[in-house]
């Protein structure tokens, strides 16, 4: 970190500087140039409340040179992270990218099961679907709470799908993970701190959404608050960012995927449903995301969207979901990266591409 002063700062502001971060134990080196005096802090400076400086008299900016980005930066962990489930399925590195797919909530068991019969037959292994919903209104559909969690449960089993659902509350973060293959944290929720050290607790994937005016650093801090309480498995959602357009719902910041690709190893997805909002663009915002090296996809997908009881606009239909997937296929052969597409009838291990030869994951 380096301080720099103004140009018009006298020797008293600088030693007025110095001398608050010796009390502090740190330790920092004066260099004086032509028109300005920097101050440089020797040694780790993570610690350092950046606020407290700037306000300080004769200071013009404090400047960190190193990022605050520990356990989930590039630096600190070179290889890509892959997280593995209980069949070999992975997400992250050089896997397939993913598919994850399902109603935003959890409805009734006719609305799941459909679904789930629908994605299942596509060779789509993540069923998402809520419980707990963050509704913008109190008098919105909130979700059937565990009551969803066991009918998620249960469907999943009949088709052998693995389950992605949102947790809300801390409190919740245990049971919740106990009926989840990945526990999602929802956009307003990124920076939940005492939910996010909950989730570092639990020995289940986090899939950690953008909030909508985060920047990427934020969202960073907050996966790192997830690593640093000792869980690795956090896997990273971009779902659209507020601007002033207000054509669609957000902004799907693409080119977050390679920005997080370089900065960090954690997986990264895309959520072009939330993103948008609107069901006519979601397949092809999903096309461009896995070209732009995403590790996967979530969308919604209902049997009745006008019939949904939260997100009808941005749920795909099942002709729609349909025709999304083969072309995801498409996309995947033209970038040599497959789509995890497995066949209902075929070993656990096989990508099938309808549009290629079957491929063995290795
Ligand atoms: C959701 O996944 O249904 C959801 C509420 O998403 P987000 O937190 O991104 O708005
Ligand atoms: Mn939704």
């Amino acid at each position: 970190m380096i301080i720099i002063m103004h140009k018009s700062a006298g020797e008293a502001d600088i030693t007025h500087v110095e001398k608050i971060l010796s009390n502090q134990g740190i330790h920092s080196e004066r260099l004086i140039g032509e028109k300005q005096t920097v101050v440089g802090i020797i040694g780790a400076s993570h610690g350092i409340d950046i606020s407290a400086f700037t306000s300080l008299p004769g200071v013009q900016e404090v400047v960190r040179v190193n990022s605050p980005i520990k356990l989930a930066s590039r630096g600190a962990h070179p290889e890509d992270t892959v997280i593995t489930f209980s069949d070999g399925t992975r997400i992250g590195g050089d896997a397939p990218s993913v598919v994850i797919a399902g109603p935003c909530s959890v409805e009734s068991e006719d609305q799941l099961r459909r679904t789930a019969e629908l994605i299942r037959k596509n060779g789509v292994r993540f069923l998402r679907g809520g419980a707990f919903k963050p509704r913008t209104s109190p008098y919105s559909f909130q979700g059937l709470g565990f009551d969803g969690l066991e009918l998620l449960k249960k469907v999943s089993e009949e088709f052998g799908l693995f389950i992605v659902t949102e947790v809300m509350e801390p409190a919740h973060a245990p049971r919740v993970a106990e009926f989840a293959d990945i526990v999602q944290v929802g956009a307003r929720n990124m920076q939940n701190f005492p939910l996010l050290r909950q989730l570092g607790n639990i020995n289940k994937p986090v899939l950690l959404k953008r909030g909508p005016a985060s920047t990427i650093e934020e969202w960073l801090l907050a996966a790192e608050y997830i690593l640093s309480g000792g869980n690795d498995q956090v896997i990273l959602c971009e779902r659209g960012i507020r601007t002033f357009e207000p054509a669609l719902r957000y902004t799907l910041d693409l080119s977050a995927v390679p920005t997080i690709k370089q900065l960090s190893h954690l997986p990264i997805i895309v959520d072009p449903s939330h993103a948008t909002g609107k069901r006519e663009v979601v397949s092809s915002m999903s096309r461009a995301a896995l070209a732009a090296g995403s590790d996967g996809i979530i969308v919604e997908v209902h049997p009745d969207p006008l019939r949904a009881l939260s997100d009808g606009a941005q749920a795909l239909t099942f002709d729609m979901f349909e025709e999304m997937m083969s072309e995801l296929v498409r996309i995947g052969d033209a970038i040599d990266r497959p789509v995890l597409v497995e066949s209902f009838n075929r070993g656990k291990s096989e990508v099938r591409s309808p549009m290629s030869e079957v491929r063995k994951i290795v």
